[in-house]
């Protein structure tokens, strides 16, 4: 549940693509394999648009081994600042699936 002050301040969060994968292969991340985009992407969207409803979303940052290797990733972004209507994305490496 949103409190009166995400409404009013805005609030970050984030974009998983925990099913990009990323081809520098690091040894303490590398061995993740590439998944299911789509059923990653439903489930973020999804996420985004449950969070926009209760909250002004300020900043989402996108993450999930390398997003830039995404190839559809522009329309990603152009998805991602329809739904939450905010022009501040950032990119950032990580692989952790979202809990
Ligand atoms: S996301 Fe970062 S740590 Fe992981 S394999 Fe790619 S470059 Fe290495």
């Amino acid at each position: 549940m949103a409190k009166n002050n995400d409404k009013k301040e805005g609030v970050m969060t984030n974009f998983v693509l925990y099913s990009v994968g990323c081809s520098n292969k690091c040894v303490f991340c590398g061995k993740v394999r590439r998944g299911d985009i789509k059923k990653n992407l439903r489930e973020e969207y999804n996420k985004l648009k449950e969070i926009s409803k209760e909250s002004n979303i300020r900043i989402v940052e996108i993450s999930g081994n390398d997003p830039i290797e995404y190839e559809k990733i522009s329309d990603v972004i152009k998805k991602i600042k329809r739904i939450s209507k905010t022009k501040n994305i950032m990119l950032s490496y990580s692989w952790k699936k979202p809990s």
